[in-house]
């Protein structure tokens, strides 16, 4: 297989968090891989140095070596050999954002090969709509009131509301009164919050009645003795999610899982199998993917069937169009249906 990367910046016209250490470009590199039947398929590989501290220099240069590592091996036919053609490039580097990208292209050239879409070749043979979260960053709270009645006006009944600043009472405040009784509100502190004073910030902030708390605190420890203090409170990891499945017991009340972290589509489906037999409930977010990414959660999750609301509705933080196939409709995204991750959506980049 030849396989090639190409390294984008693409402008966010919304980042999620103003301030320092905002990106204002967002780097993305598409993975392509050329079969030599003329066949291509596509993967993205999506680092979020911000988030998960990898840079795309690291991610370039472990694509690098995934690159030489296909060109010794014949594309796949099947899906053993695409775990094969995985698990050579896991041996040369095993960086899963890098690993994402990979895994994508195969899968989406399997799907190219084969006529069938990705969710088809995961078994999945009519996969139901993809329920989604809306996102509110750290805004004022007017901002959020007017971002809220915006996402409830397009159809979301679920609102993710990032936490962590002096004003979170006001603006949790203002997306309840804005979204209404019955909406779903999710806490997201990006683990802002330290041990001791989690407990009574979560007592204070519960009256808003919230969803779920994510990553209130970084790493398991922390998010274990905060569940046990708060029983009742859903507290969920993100950041500190895949440290959580590697503990082997369960800590909290769920995880949310990604593409880019997780290391790609198998390794999602994977990694929620493992965490549901811990015990946890699970859900798919994005770390601001772009349509290649977005599909191939839309993919994974119909194959996860997510216990609550996916953060996957976040190209339009993207100062560009989402593609058709992924433009989300009263709060739900349809799980692409053409061959591989779905027609289109390489012309986005
Ligand atoms: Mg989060």
């Amino acid at each position: 297989m030849i396989a090639t990367a190409r390294l984008l910046s693409v402008g966010l016209s919304d980042p999620l968090r103003p301030g320092a250490g905002s990106p204002q470009l967002r780097p993305l590199v598409v993975f392509r891989i050329d079969a030599a039947d003329g066949l291509a398929g596509r993967g993205e590989a999506a680092p979020l140095e911000a988030y998960d501290g990898v840079s795309v220099e690291r991610v370039t240069a472990a694509l690098e070596r995934h690159r030489q590592a296909l060109s010794c091996l014949p594309e796949p036919a099947d899906t053993v050999q695409l775990t094969q053609a995985l698990a050579a490039c896991r041996a040369a580097d095993p960086l899963p954002q890098a690993l994402a990208a990979v895994d994508l292209a195969l899968w989406d050239l399997l799907g190219h090969r084969t006529g069938m879409p990705v969710h088809a070749l995961l078994g999945v043979a009519d996969p139901s709509p993809v329920a989604l979260n809306a996102t509110i960053g750290a805004v004022t709270p007017s901002e959020a009131a007017a971002e809220a009645r915006g996402a409830l006006a397009a159809g979301f009944s679920a609102f993710k509301v990032k936490v962590g600043t002096p004003d979170d009472r006001q603006r949790l405040m203002a997306v309840r009164d804005a979204a209404g009784p019955q909406a779903l509100i999710r806490a997201d502190a990006n683990g802002a919050w330290d041990r001791l004073t989690a407990p009574e910030r979560l007592r204070a902030l519960s009256r808003f009645g919230i969803e779920l708390f994510e990553e209130p605190v970084h790493g398991p420890a922390a998010a274990a003795a905060l569940q046990r203090a708060l029983p009742d409170a859903a507290v969920s990891l993100d950041e500190s999610a895949g440290a959580a499945l590697a503990g082997g017991a369960r800590l909290c009340t769920a995880l949310c899982l990604k593409i880019s972290s997780s290391g790609g589509i198998a390794a999602l489906v994977a990694d929620a199998a493992r965490a549901r037999e811990l015990g946890y409930e699970v859900y798919i977010a994005s770390t601001l993917d772009g349509p290649l990414g977005i599909a191939a959660a839309l993919h994974a999750a119909a194959a996860v069937a997510p216990d609550r609301h996916c953060g996957l509705a976040t190209l339009d933080r993207f100062d560009r169009p989402a593609p058709a196939p992924l433009a989300a409709a009263g709060g739900y995204l349809n799980v692409p249906s053409g061959p591989g991750l779905g027609a289109g959506l390489i012309d986005w980049y």
